[in-house]
């Protein structure tokens, strides 16, 4: 697991937690590999800033495993991440921290989602109370993920796509329609 900490400020109050592909920018079935595949949902930058401006705590869990397939290298996936953050900095939003698994299904590790590992290390290390916390993703695996770690599942689909969503996730078609209902 790779955990990065913006340590800019005290991590009280309240949190989000948010997939990245999908959620913040663009998926694509080839991953995302490099700062220049990484493109921002515009709703997403506005998301951020609306929860920056009511100092909610935002906190991504991703997992990465182009780079333990060899599809990704390292510089390139922390270049990408710098990137990243500043130009949520530069759009007045904030990333307070980001945990990353960057290993592949078969590996059986314990971080990656939908299993809770990182969810679970970041409510360890910033004292966050999980029930009262939601999980914002874009996938199944991360409703799973939600409740496997005992946290709010919340769902965002920007195009209406035909999986079988249980009944009690809540589901939004944007990221800043997701967040404008946590308070
Ligand atoms: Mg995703
Ligand atoms: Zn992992």
């Amino acid at each position: 697991m790779i955990i990065w900490v913006s340590l800019a400020e005290p991590m009280s109050g309240r949190f989000v937690f948010l997939d990245r592909d999908g959620i913040l920018n663009r998926d694509r079935p080839d991953y995302v590999k490099n700062r220049d595949e990484f493109i921002f949902y515009a709703d997403a930058l506005e998301a951020l800033r609306w929860l920056r401006r009511r100092s909610i705590h935002v906190v991504i869990i991703s997992n990465q495993s182009a780079l333990h397939r060899g599809l990704m290298d390292w510089q390139a996936f922390f270049q990408l991440h710098g990137h990243m953050v500043r130009e949520v900095q530069r759009a007045e939003g904030w990333i307070d921290a980001a945990f990353y698994c960057p290993h592949r299904p078969d590996e059986k590790c314990s971080c990656r989602k939908p299993a809770p590992g990182m969810i679970r290390a970041a409510a360890s290390l910033f004292s966050i109370p999980l029930a009262e916390t939601a999980f914002i993703g874009d996938k199944l695996s991360d409703v799973a993920a939600a409740e496997n770690a005992g946290c709010l599942p919340v769902l965002v689909q920007r195009t209406s796509q035909s999986v079988d969503v249980p009944e009690h996730v809540r589901v939004y078609n944007s990221l800043l329609d997701a967040v404008r209902t946590l308070v």
